[in-house]
């Protein structure tokens, strides 16, 4: 018997969805998924009857997902049909957090929220306005867009997501180099959920052909997921310790020599400070602050150290610390002078694109010098902005400065699909800032948990209610196609923006509110229209571009790379991997990467320990629900009715609680309520919750959660201390704390 696991796709073609279709009375539709925000969107035919949709089934010309769907697609009718569906947009008529509102028209609601806008600018100045990122969602450039246009650069942006990673790497390596996942014998998944992150089956399927062709797998988390479980060694360091094991590694490899001399020699600057600066860093020293034994911090740094084709895969994890930028900086050190580098299978040097890319729709270059000093709680250091994205304030900064009105308040707050009170940290904070700020407007499909606080509540189409943006992936492009029509007085995201842009006079700058001329602009270098694209139902497939021949060892050419900022200098002065930034020591930051302690936990604060003496941190993703939303979605929830904590059966039986037990766990910020889950799979010392529950299930008879005490909010559990929180460089917020779980009485 072949014991392999098979990684072909699942799924339909259009020819048997068209078959199927028939033989069913319906009518199907070629569309995207997109349930779940982040990435791009599954491929998915959507089965309609009588103008309602009625089921979905996964499209096996899916670039990404091969015909496979998670859980959360094929419950897509219920969240299209949620009796939680906002269908027309409220005024607020109560005091903010009541929860009072009446209906007003879509046009009447752009009208009010223009005329606030407006009259801010002239009062305040643009940069008065804030935006709060929505997680990668489609309309993300049109919203950048949109800002830039108004003038403002305040688009806070969550502080512990992708760009943190991109800063690091960019400024330690020139480029974010990308895991070679075809032709390492080695991979390293870091703080990463590799199977349950991310689009349906994309990650799963790299990471099963690894495993069929035997290559080792690591997995360096707190706890064993569905990808641990098929590694071949687990890592199990304490939350947010990520630096402190890469520190160590690096003492390891470069004390017992193991780094690759010639490329030290031409392409690093500053290893002799790095030898020395690492030596503080031993095993010994490692084991204290990560709780991950000496010999294996050295097995591991061996390991990866003297396997040729080794690769790490980075992920989300290690973004969630004060000290996120040393430990990636020193994990992209690890890579480079490991040898590591842009060399069959192991992290690849991003050559030129592959396939023509759409043009941006973002406008990044509105942003000015001037505007950098108008940013309120930069998310990168003034003399690092603009970065990739433009102009960028953090997240729970802006809110921040709501409440300590320092240095200039922000007025107004627009938050699409984002839902601030359980996406950051400090939601008791966020709730006093969004009872403060003069005016907020949220933009959702479903009722979101900020709803109550909002002066203008803003409906928004699910994606299958309307016909963009188009998706490109690899080299597949496909228009998305409208399924039903929407079922009330709402319209996309995308035209939220365009309608508001040409209420405020900035008609022009959203092609006079054209979709199809957005989309025309935005398809032009694929010499098509969206109209000619739509007549291909399942898109087209794009010819490689002939420059983009896999080379490798481009040391030269990504060393040189020009950063982002106005002066657009190179990431690295020197033209070698920074492992000595000098760009960071001019202006005030350490130099090579150190350790810093969280604010709380078992080395730094052990006076807390003996009250808490357990780690708590939060999982954003799970099978069944993407960050903080879809908790009302009847068939998800079902699958996983309450929110659970993972408790070590060891750690459990001490308090005498048992599975599926009530439990309280408190930190010293706040307590929870949430269910045990007895999970062997995860350090005795540390509890994990999962991020983002605070929603009701009516169907189900399942109500609300509270947002703080007594709820299963983690973001309320941890410190907000600004002194302490957040890493200097990149503004990664923390998310651990010392917590004690006790049976709920
Ligand atoms: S991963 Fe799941 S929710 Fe996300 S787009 Fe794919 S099928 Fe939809």
């Amino acid at each position: 018997m072949d014991k392999t696991r098979k990684t072909e796709g699942a799924g339909l073609s259009y020819e048997q969805a068209l078959a199927f279709a028939n033989s069913a009375g319906e009518k199907v539709v070629p569309t995207f998924c997109s349930m779940c925000g982040p990435n791009d969107g599954c491929g998915l035919y959507a089965f309609t009857k009588n103008g309602k949709l009625c089921r979905v089934m996964g499209m096996a010309e899916g670039q990404k997902n091969r015909g496979g769907l998670c859980p959360k697609a094929f419950a897509s009718s219920q969240w299209l049909y949620s009796p939680e569906r906002l269908t027309t947009p409220l005024l607020r008529v109560g005091e903010r957090g009541e929860g009072k509102f009446k209906p007003v028209s879509w046009d009447e609601a752009i009208g009010i929220i223009s005329d606030k806008l407006l009259e801010q600018k002239q009062k305040y100045g643009p940069e008065s306005l804030a935006m709060l990122s929505p997680a990668r969602r489609n309309y993300k450039g049109i919203m950048l867009r949109f800002l830039a246009v108004h003038g403002s650069p305040n688009h806070g942006h969550s502080g512990i997501c992708h760009q943190q990673r991109s800063f690091a790497f960019n400024y330690t390596l020139g480029c974010w180099p990308q895991p070679d996942y075809k032709n390492c014998e080695l991979i390293f998944y870091w703080g990463r959920q590799p199977i349950l992150a991310g689009p349906a089956t994309m990650l799963s399927h790299d990471l099963i052909e690894l495993k069929n062709r035997g290559a080792k797998i690591v997995a360096i988390k707190p706890s064993m997921e569905a990808d641990a479980g098929m590694a071949d060694i687990w890592v199990p360091l304490r939350p947010g310790t990520d630096a402190a094991l890469a520190l160590s590694m690096l003492h390891v490899v470069i004390g017992e020599g193991l780094f690759d001399k010639e490329f030290v020699r031409d392409w690093c600057y500053g290893f002799e400070e790095l030898g020395n600066h690492v030596k503080q860093y031993s095993p010994a020293w490692g084991e204290r602050i990560t709780g991950v034994p000496a010999q294996q911090i050295i097995d591991a740094a061996r390991l990866y150290s003297k396997t040729k084709a080794a690769a790490i895969d980075l992920g989300n994890g290690v973004e969630h610390t004060p000290s996120s930028n040393d430990a990636i900086r020193a994990i992209a050190i690890l890579i480079a002078i490991t040898g590591h580098l842009d060399r069959p299978g192991c992290n690849l040097i991003p050559g030129p694109p592959e396939y023509t890319q759409p043009n941006s729709e973002k406008h990044l270059d509105l942003f000015t010098p001037d505007m950098v000093d108008k940013l309120v709680g930069p998310e990168f250091p003034p003399a690092f902005q603009p970065f990739l994205e433009g102009l960028s304030a953090a997240y729970y900064r802006i809110l921040e400065s709501v409440l300590t009105e320092n240095p200039n308040p922000i007025r107004a707050i627009i938050a699409p699909g984002t839902q601030p009170l359980v996406s950051n940290r400090g939601t008791k904070n966020v709730i006093e800032a969004l009872k403060k700020v003069d005016f907020f407007v949220t933009v959702d499909v479903t009722r979101p948990a900020e709803m109550a606080f909002a002066d203008v509540v803003i409906p928004a189409t699910t994606p299958y209610e309307s016909d963009h943006p188009f998706e490109l992936q690899g080299n597949w492009l496909m228009a998305r196609n409208k399924v039903v029509e929407p079922a009330g007085d709402f319209k996309s995201t995308h035209e939220f923006f365009f309608e508001l842009g040409a209420a405020m006079g900035y008609g022009k700058e959203f092609w006079n509110g054209s979709i199809e001329a957005y989309e025309n602009f935005r398809l032009e270098p694929f010499g098509i229209t969206i109209n000619e694209l739509r007549q291909h139902p399942v898109g087209i497939r794009l010819d490689k571009n002939p420059d983009s021949e896999r080379t490798f060892e481009k040391y030269a050419k990504a060393f040189d790379n020009k950063s982002p900022r106005f002066s657009s200098a190179p990431y690295l002065p020197q033209g070698k991997a920074a492992l000595y930034n000098t760009s960071f020591e001019k202006e005030g930051f350490t130099p090579m990467p150190v350790w810093r302690e969280p604010p709380e936990s078992l080395t730094v604060t052990p006076e807390l320990a003996g009250r808490y003496p357990l780690i708590l941190s939060d999982y954003h993703t799970s099978k069944f629900f993407i960050a903080s939303w879809q908790r009302n979605i009847p068939l998800l929830r079902e699958m996983q009715p309450h929110p659970t904590i993972h408790i070590h059966p060891g750690t459990a039986a001490e308090r005498g609680i048992c599975d599926g037990d009530w439990v309280k766990v408190e930190s010293p910020h706040g307590w929870l309520k949430v269910k045990a889950e007895i999970y062997p799979g995860i350090r005795p010392d540390t509890v994990m919750v999962q991020h983002g529950w605070w929603q009701g299930c009516e169907e189900l008879g399942l109500p609300d959660l509270p947002l703080a005490d007594g709820g299963a909010n983690a973001n309320h559990m941890y410190s907000v201390d600004p002194e302490k929180v957040y890493d200097p460089l990149v503004t990664a917020m923390c998310s651990q704390t010392l917590v004690e779980v006790s049976k709920y009485e």
